[in-house]
């Protein structure tokens, strides 16, 4: 995304803002000059003043002029001088808080529009990333789909090429939908209009349902490790919950290599808490992006140097359905390479049933 528009503004503005600033502090600098100027010429007319009051004419009719030292002590003492001083000190901390405020002013301005155009610029760079992504995750499904069935169409293949192609266009059909889920998924929790069925769920059992299905799906190409320990209860909705693993483990698979390690842990943390990582041995994501890359259509890189394929809607969701939860997530580095997603959410505490006889006090 080439960024040469939002640049343009920005340079005139912090031109005009420098030629803003060097014309106000050359107009603070020369009322300062003025004001120094008027309180020396005051000083010393009142200095000249003193002198005059302190010549004394002697007995022959001479005058006797007093030392300058002597002016100068006496100068200090009077009520005279020192309004010309607090005179002179009025007009510098007016000045003073002049330049302040103007200061203020100027970097409040400056601080509102970087922030203004940070956005503007962010929002243009998803919405370029979003159409970029978005027609070509649709073209190329799209593409296929035609293909398949042109070729069903026009040629008179054996049963199992037909069977074949019909499989093709359902994978493309099945990938298509999936976007236009997320899509969907996100237009409504933008508006939240999304709705919801709140119950208490066993997690434990729920994500040990989804990693089993998620590798069956990817059939042996990470080594899958989990870690969930058994009876954590949340309030939540199921499918929500089961969007928010089974995303952050497609997502340890897309952006990991063929043969390494993903681990899922899911167990109570502080206070009632429930904690769910997942990391992997992948790409890893760079520091200034690890609080981008839950906002909506943000993917990390360029369009066209990406290899991966995605929307930048699935973080988005995911931190949506995980605050719904009333939890939060974040993302950490994984050592030594990769990235671990941590979630964590307020769980149900759980109270095993009572399987002995009660004694007769309590019952
Ligand atoms: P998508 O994967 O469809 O692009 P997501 O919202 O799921 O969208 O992710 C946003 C971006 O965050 C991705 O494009 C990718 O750059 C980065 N990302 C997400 N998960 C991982 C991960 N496990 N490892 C490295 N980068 C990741």
């Amino acid at each position: 995304m080439k960024n040469t528009g939002i640049l343009r503004p920005i340079v005139v503005f912090f031109i005009l803002s420098s030629i803003v600033f060097v014309a106000c502090a050359i107009l603070l600098y020369s009322n300062y000059a003025v004001l120094e100027n008027k309180k020396s010429i005051s000083v010393d007319k009142y200095r000249e003043h003193l002198k005059e009051q302190l010549t004394e004419i002697t007995e022959s009719g001479e005058k006797k002029y007093p030392s300058a030292e002597e002016v100068e002590a006496y100068l200090l003492t009077t009520r005279g001088y020192q309004m010309i001083m607090d005179e002179h000190r009025e007009g510098s901390a007016f000045l003073a808080g002049l330049g302040g405020v103007f200061l203020l002013l100027l970097g409040g301005g400056c601080f509102f529009l970087y922030r203004s155009v940070r956005q503007q610029h962010l929002l243009n760079v998803q919405q370029q990333n979003f159409l970029q992504t978005i027609s070509h995750e649709m073209k190329t499904p799209i593409g296929s789909i035609m293909s398949s069935l042109s070729n069903i169409q026009n040629y008179d293949l054996e049963r199992q090429m037909e069977t074949k192609m019909v499989g093709n266009a359902m994978t493309s059909a099945r990938r298509l939908d999936g976007l236009v889920h997320k899509i969907l998924t996100a237009a409504k929790l933008d508006n939240n209009s999304m709705t919801y069925v709140i119950e208490e769920t066993d997690l434990s059992m729920l994500t040990n349902e989804v990693v089993r299905r998620f590798k069956a799906r990817i059939d042996g190409s990470r080594l899958v490790s989990s870690n969930v320990e058994e009876d954590l209860l949340v309030q939540g909705d199921s499918s929500a919950l089961i969007s928010i693993v089974s995303n952050l483990l497609d997502n340890a698979h897309k952006y990991s290599d063929k043969g390494s390690q993903i681990q899922l842990r899911l167990l109570e943390s502080k206070k009632n808490k429930i904690r769910l990582e997942i990391s992997d041995n992948g790409v890893g994501i760079p520091d200034e992006h690890k609080d981008e890359i839950f906002k909506r259509f943000y993917r990390v890189g360029a369009e066209e140097t990406r290899s991966t394929k995605g929307s930048g809607l699935g973080l988005f969701i995911v931190k949506k359905l995980v605050e719904m939860h009333k939890g939060s997530i974040k993302v950490e580095d994984n050592h030594p390479q990769g990235s671990t997603f941590i979630v964590e959410m307020p769980g149900i505490k759980f109270v095993p049933a009572y399987e002995g006889e009660f004694s007769d006090e309590l019952a």
